[in-house]
Parts: C-alpha cells; structure tokens; sequence
C-alpha cells in the first residue's frame, strides 16, 4: 500500500483532525464559542478553555473546589476520560490538535527512518511514559499535602505543547486577519516546548508522537482507561494470531508504538487509531466490543 492509499484509507481520521483543530484553537474555538454563547462568557475563547492536563492536577491534589468551579472544564476531562474507558483513547487518536500537527509534520518532512527515534520494545516505552506521568501526579499529590506550593504546578503551564499550537495559531492567523492577535510570549520554555514537540517528538521520531507517548499526561491517563476498559470488554483492537502472517505492516504504520514483537497491541500505548487495521491484509487486527480473549 503506498502513501497515497493509506492517506485514503485513514481519511476520515485525518478529517477528525481538521475538525478538531477547528473545535478547539482559537480563532476558530468553535466548542468554547458555542459555551461561551451558552453561558453568556464574553472572553476571547482558546484552547485554554479546554484544557485537559489541569483538571488531571486537580482531580489528584483533590481539589474539588476547582472541579466545582469550573464545571465546563470538569464535564470535558470527564467526557474524554469515559471515552477512553468505553471506546479508547479516541480524543488523542481522532481529535487533538497538539498529536495531530507533530503527527502531520513526521509525515509531510521525509526524514529517513534511520534518523528518526524509535523504541521498538513497548515494555520500555511504557517504562518511560507512566514513569513521567507517575512524576507528573506525584507533583499534585504533593500539593494537594501541602508539601509544595502552588507554584510547582503553574510550570506545567509554561512547558505545554498546547500554548504553543495556540501561540503558533495566533502568530497564523494574525499575519492574515489583522485585527485576530499575533504571536507572542516567546521565552525560554516556549522554545523548548517547540523543539520537543515538533522537531524532535513530531520530526526525530518514528511516527511524530513523541510529545504523546511521553510527555501528556492527559495522553497516559486516557491509556490506563483504555487498558482497564480493554480487560472489561468495551471496545478495543484485538489481534488473531492464527490470521496473521507477520508482514510487520502493522509496527510500519503505528504511530504510537504499540505493537508488540508477536504483532499484538500493547493498550498502555494504543490511541485507537485503526491505521494499523486499515493496512493489515489479512483482517488478524480488528476492532471489537465483548469479553472475547483480547489477546487472540
Ligand atoms: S496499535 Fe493500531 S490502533 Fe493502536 S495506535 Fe497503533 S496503529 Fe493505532
Ligand atoms: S499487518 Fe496484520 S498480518 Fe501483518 S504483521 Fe500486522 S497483524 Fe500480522
């Protein structure tokens, strides 16, 4: 299959996309626009409105009255971690616009894979993933204990790949329409972030999710779920063994690592993306709801 038939196959994924930035990246923000219509809010809408990595601080420094009094943001995190409970990690799969750009710019830049950072062992991937996010909630654990202050979470804010998709939409869509904005608050971790995110996460490495795979704890959260709700029998990728005949399409395609060295998926990795069951030639992937052995 070459990249024109796999462009097509993944279509509408890659549509998702373009919606999803559309949703939530302002001056688009169509999602916060209609809330903001809704609750009367005359503020310039963003992605800030939307974020999904506070709400993950607060809901483990546990505090409630965050939660509470910021209901809009409250209903979304819940809303995309019970997805990934019950259909997988689809937002990060279908919608972010933050794995979506550094997924485009991995493909669109023809770097040869030998230059680019792959892990092919997913215990190590996961290792390195869910010991950030383990870091990253221990910061909040430690919060909400009084043990650090606040201020420990505010660099969280610094270093995030969605204010600088934000930042880089603005700085766009200034140059075009005037009157929008312009880009602004370049620093030292907005360079850092950029770099991470886009040149070595989305350009140096196989499949443009490095910024995913280790650095999102929304991303990492959403997997756990997946993982818990795989086990219970909602929706996820299952693997038969017997239909396969390791033509290894499948570890060419995943843009997430995620499939282990006997072709099965790992669920701690997986978005859910269905890329590697559009290519797989024998139908040994598929995607299927039920209590049925996961594995086979
Ligand atoms: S295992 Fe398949 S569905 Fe999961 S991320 Fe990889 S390509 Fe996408
Ligand atoms: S693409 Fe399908 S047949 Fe090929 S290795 Fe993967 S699961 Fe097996």
């Amino acid at each position: 299959m070459n990249r024109f038939e796999i462009l097509k196959k993944n279509k509408w994924r890659y549509i998702s996309f373009i919606i999803g930035f559309l949703l939530l990246v302002s001056p688009f923000a169509l999602l916060i626009r209609l809330e903001f219509w809704i609750t009367g809010n005359l503020a310039e809408p963003s992605i800030h409105y939307a974020c999904l990595r506070m709400p993950i601080g607060w809901i483990f420094r546990g505090a409630v009255n965050y939660l509470i009094s910021r209901p809009e943001m409250t209903a979304f995190i819940i809303g995309v971690l019970g997805l990934s409970l019950f259909l997988g990690p689809i937002f990060c799969g279908w919608l972010c616009p933050v794995g979506a750009v550094s997924e485009a710019i991995s493909r669109i830049i023809p770097l040869p894979n030998k230059f680019r950072i792959h892990i092919k062992d997913t215990n190590i991937t996961s290792a390195l993933r869910y010991g950030f996010f383990a870091g990253y909630i221990t910061i909040y654990i430690l919060i909400g204990l009084k043990l650090s202050g606040d201020w420990i979470g505010s660099i969280c804010c610094r270093f995030c790949a969605s204010t600088i998709l934000q930042n880089l939409a603005a700085g766009i869509f200034g140059w075009l329409l005037p009157t929008y904005g312009s880009i602004e608050y370049w620093g030292t971790a907005s360079i850092i972030v950029l770099i991470s995110w886009l040149i070595i996460g989305g350009i140096f490495t196989y499949g443009g999710r490095g910024w995913c795979l280790f650095f999102c704890p929304l991303g990492a959260f959403s997997n756990l779920l997946y993982k818990v709700g795989a086990k219970l029998g909602f929706y996820r990728i299952t693997y038969n063994k017997d239909k396969c005949s390791h033509c290894k399409k499948c570890n060419l395609v995943c843009p997430m690592w995620a499939i282990k060295s006997d072709h099965s998926v790992e669920t701690a990795l997986c978005i859910n993306c269905k890329e590697c069951v559009n290519i797989c030639p024998t139908g040994a992937l598929t995607m299927k709801w039920g209590k049925e052995n996961a594995t086979k």
